[in-house]
């Protein structure tokens, strides 16, 4: 169950928790027409309690609404603050945050134009998405059955409620057949992501992941990663991978807000090289360093919330 908090920003306001309900006859519950985000506030010791990647997070979310015609009155810097608000308001010390803008009550049909924008923002704590036996030992993730989006069918790189039936699929499965989480493979046969993470190899020292054209969404976290591991002193590419890739490599990880750096042990129950992390546990340093003070936030990535 989500953990609940005080209060909810809506529509400029905040509203005690259980009131930020909505109509049956939402426009986004019956056509998928919201965009959404999920980001994290830390404690970070040194800047007090702060959101990671605050405007790079609202303005996919702003990116992701362009696409779909989903106006928001909104700027980015309205909706950054209301982060923060929400998160320091309900005086969380970590948090994830959830922004969503979606097409209310108004008007049926998939093409409307009259239906108004709800935008709103919760905040709770939420711990780690797969895990901390997962962070620290890594997960036993299987290859789905189910294929990501293809290009030119529901855009993979929009972060849209109505993607997340393809999460929903690739992630049942993948649980139902015993695993913590499903990979999914592009219309073409290489590999994609995860269901809610973007996926990472690491073959005889060079750290390889899907380009935006494998049908991802194109992670904050991978953006992140990428980053630190660049200034890591490692190669970083971006290339299609062949689904056995999965099965040659020597460390696998998944990235995501909510995932984190989580590493991957077996993929289809086959282990993953041998077992040893050496990259995977500097990149994961180097990110949770980031909230404790031992990773220089070079890139002002941390948006302090008092
Ligand atoms: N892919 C999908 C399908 C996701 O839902 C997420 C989580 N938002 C990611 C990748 C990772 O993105 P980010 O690092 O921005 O959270």
């Amino acid at each position: 169950p989500i953990q609940e908090a005080k209060l909810i920003w809506r529509n400029g306001k905040l509203v005690p928790w259980a009131e930020a309900t909505t109509h049956v006859l939402t426009h986004g519950l019956h056509y998928g027409s919201g965009v959404f985000e999920g980001m994290r506030a830390y404690d970070a010791r040194r800047k007090g309690v702060a959101i990671f990647r605050n405007r790079e997070h609202i303005e996919r979310l702003l990116f992701s609404a362009k696409v779909y015609k989903i106006n928001i009155d909104y700027s980015a810097e309205d909706l950054m603050a209301a982060c923060r608000e929400v998160v320091r308001e309900n005086g969380l010390k970590s948090a994830y945050i959830r922004p969503i803008a979606y097409l209310g009550y108004g008007e049926m049909g998939p093409a409307s134009q009259a239906c108004p924008t709800d935008v709103v923002i919760a905040a709770f704590p939420w711990g780690a998405y797969l895990g901390e036996e997962g962070l620290a030992n890594g997960i036993d993730v299987c290859v789905s059955s189910w294929r990501r989006p293809a290009p030119g069918t529901i855009p993979a790189g929009v972060k849209a409620a109505g993607n997340y039936l393809s999460s929903r699929l690739v992630s049942m499965e993948a649980k139902d057949r015993g695993f913590a989480e499903g990979i999914g493979l592009s219309h073409d046969g290489t590999v994609s992501e995860g269901a809610g993470e973007n996926l990472f190899v690491v073959l005889r020292e060079r750290i390889i992941t899907p380009p935006a054209a494998s049908s991802i969404l194109a992670g904050i976290t991978r953006d992140t990663v990428m980053t630190l591991a660049r200034a890591l002193g490692y190669e970083v590419v971006e290339q299609p991978i062949p689904r056995e890739m999965l099965y040659a490599a020597d460390e696998l990880f998944f990235t995501g807000t909510a995932a984190e750096v989580t590493p991957v042990r077996s993929v289809d129950r086959i282990p993953v090289g041998t077992g040893a992390r050496p990259v995977t546990k500097k990149i994961q340093s180097a990110f949770f360093g980031l909230f404790t003070g031992e990773t220089e936030d070079k890139w002002g990535w941390l948006d302090p919330v008092e």
